[in-house]
């Protein structure tokens, strides 16, 4: 009898260990990120209503708070990823994403070469 299984083709370059140290990463950039839309929610503390919140400063918080929103969506679905076993795989040419890339960008969704070809055709 023949087994048609295809586990091992998915995220098989990434060893379980592998898959606990990102997923630890990517828990950790969650709660940064978390803790950095709260300050930036949080109401003003007194010394800055001494100082009296600048329009520069607002400005730069809705940038900071927008950014951190996007990392945030990137890093949870990442996690999401990982949860349901399919991680690691580029989401344009569906290829594993580089190992070492990974560990540096735990929440990449595609690999170096797509990466590279979205970020030319913007
Ligand atoms: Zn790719």
């Amino acid at each position: 009898m023949v087994n048609h299984q295809t586990i091992g083709d998915r995220a098989a370059h990434l060893s379980p260990e592998d898959l606990a140290a990102l997923r630890e990463n990517l828990h950790e950039q969650r709660l940064f990120r978390q803790e950095q839309l709260r300050r930036i929610a949080a109401p003003p503390r007194a010394e800055d209503l001494l100082r009296r919140h600048s329009a520069a400063q607002a400005e730069v918080d809705v940038k900071v708070a927008a950014s951190a929103r996007m990392v945030l969506a990137d890093v949870e679905a990442a996690l999401r990823r990982i949860a349901e076993g399919r991680y690691g795989m580029c989401h344009l040419c569906r290829r594993p994403v580089e190992r070492e890339r990974l560990l540096i960008v735990p929440q990449a969704r595609y690999c170096a070469r797509c990466q590279q070809v979205r970020e030319a055709g913007r």
